[in-house]
C-alpha cells in the first residue's frame, strides 16, 4: 500500500502580509532540493499572534518566518532564544516541534551576505545611517557593529524609539542614535540603509537628502518588481548606487530554510528565476 505523507509545513506571518515573495523564494529552494514542502503567506494581525502559532504547531507546522510588524512581540511565544535572536531581541523565525518553539533572526546574515558577497561592500570602517528603527533594525544592528564600521547613526522618525534600540547593544564602535529630524547636514556617510516601512506603506520620502554623497551606496530593505521610491531618491540625490533588499530577503530566506531543513539553498540563480530584473534591483548613477 503506497503511504502517502503530507508535505512539512512552513509559512510567514506579518500584517500586512501580501507582499510577501517568502512563499515563492521557498518554493524554489524545495524545488532545488527535492524537498516536499508546503509554505504559505498568512495574514496575521497582532492579536492572533499567540492563538496562530499555537494553532499551526497543533497542526504539525515545522516553521515560521515573522514579519512587520511582529519581530519583537513573537518573542513571547518563544521557549528558547538562540543567540543572535537574543541579541538583537528580535525573531523572524520560529523553528517548531512537538515540544518546543525556538526563535532565532537571519535578517543579519541575509543584509550582510547581500552587501558583503552579492555586492562586494566591505563594511569594515565604514560610517553607516540606518533609517529606522523597528524589528528589522533590531536585525541588522550586532552583525554590522561585528564588521568593525567607523560608526553606526540610527535615525528614526521617534527619536526615543532609536534612543532605545541602540540602548540593546554593546559595543566597541560609535553608535549613536537620534531622530530624522535631528540629522547634521555636516556628517558623511558611506552606506544608508532605509529600514523604514515606507516601502510597504508606499509613503513619500521625507529623509533629508543631505545624507547623501556622490560616494554613498544606499540600500533599501524594501523591495519591489521596479526600482523602488528609496532607490530613485537616492540616485537623484547623486548616490553611487542604489540596491533593493531582494538579496537580503533571500538569503535571510536560506537561513531560515537551513534552520528547518538543515540544508543551505544555493541562492545564486533565485533572482532569476522569481523574474527579478537586474537593472530594477540595482541603480547606479550615470
Ligand atoms: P517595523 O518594525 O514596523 O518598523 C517600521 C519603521 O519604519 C519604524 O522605525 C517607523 O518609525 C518607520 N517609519 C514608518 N513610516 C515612516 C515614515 N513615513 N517616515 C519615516 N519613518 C517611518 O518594520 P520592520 O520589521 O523594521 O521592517 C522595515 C522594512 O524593512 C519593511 O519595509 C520590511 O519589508 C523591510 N524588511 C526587509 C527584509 C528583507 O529581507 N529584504 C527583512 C526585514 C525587513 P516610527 O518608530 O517613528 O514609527
Amino acid at each position: 500500500m503506497v503511504q502517502l505523507i503530507s508535505a512539512d509545513q512552513y509559512g510567514v506571518i506579518g500584517d500586512p502580509i501580501s507582499h510577501s515573495q517568502s512563499p515563492s523564494i521557498h518554493k524554489l529552494f524545495a524545488q532545488q532540493l527535492g524537498h516536499s514542502i508546503d509554505y504559505k503567506a498568512y495574514h496575521v494581525s497582532e492579536n492572533q499572534l499567540e492563538s496562530f502559532i499555537y494553532e499551526f504547531r497543533k497542526k504539525g507546522g515545522r516553521g515560521l518566518n515573522i514579519t512587520l510588524p511582529h519581530k519583537t512581540t513573537a518573542l513571547k511565544y518563544v521557549d528558547i532564544i538562540n543567540p543572535r535572536a537574543k541579541e538583537a531581541d528580535a525573531i523572524n523565525t520560529l523553528i517548531i516541534d512537538e515540544e518546543k518553539i525556538i526563535g532565532d533572526n537571519t535578517d543579519g546574515i541575509g543584509l550582510i551576505n547581500d552587501l558583503e558577497i552579492n555586492f562586494n561592500q566591505s563594511l569594515k570602517n565604514k560610517r553607516i545611517l540606518i533609517l529606522g528603527a523597528g524589528g528589522a533594525t533590531l536585525g541588522i544592528l550586532s552583525p554590522l557593529l561585528k564588521r568593525e564600521p567607523k560608526n553606526i547613526l540610527v535615525a528614526n522618525r521617534t527619536a526615543s524609539k532609536a534612543k532605545i534600540v541602540t540602548s540593546k547593544f554593546k559595543s566597541n564602535f560609535s553608535l549613536d542614535a537620534c531622530g530624522i529630524n535631528e540629522l547634521d547636514p555636516e556628517q558623511i556617510f558611506d552606506i544608508i540603509i532605509n529600514a523604514t516601512s515606507i516601502g510597504i506603506t508606499k509613503q513619500s520620502i521625507n529623509f533629508p537628502s543631505f545624507v547623501i554623497t556622490e560616494n554613498t551606496v544606499c540600500y533599501d530593505l524594501s523591495y519591489s518588481y521596479e526600482p523602488t521610491l528609496f532607490m530613485r531618491w537616492s540616485i537623484e540625490n547623486k548616490a553611487k548606487l542604489a540596491i533593493q533588499g531582494w538579496g537580503m530577503l533571500i538569503e535571510q530566506a536560506a537561513a531560515s530554510y537551513c534552520l528547518w531543513r538543515d540544508k543551505k539553498p544555493n541562492t545564486s540563480s533565485i533572482l532569476k528565476q522569481l523574474n527579478i530584473n537586474a537593472s530594477s534591483q540595482v541603480l547606479r548613477r550615470l
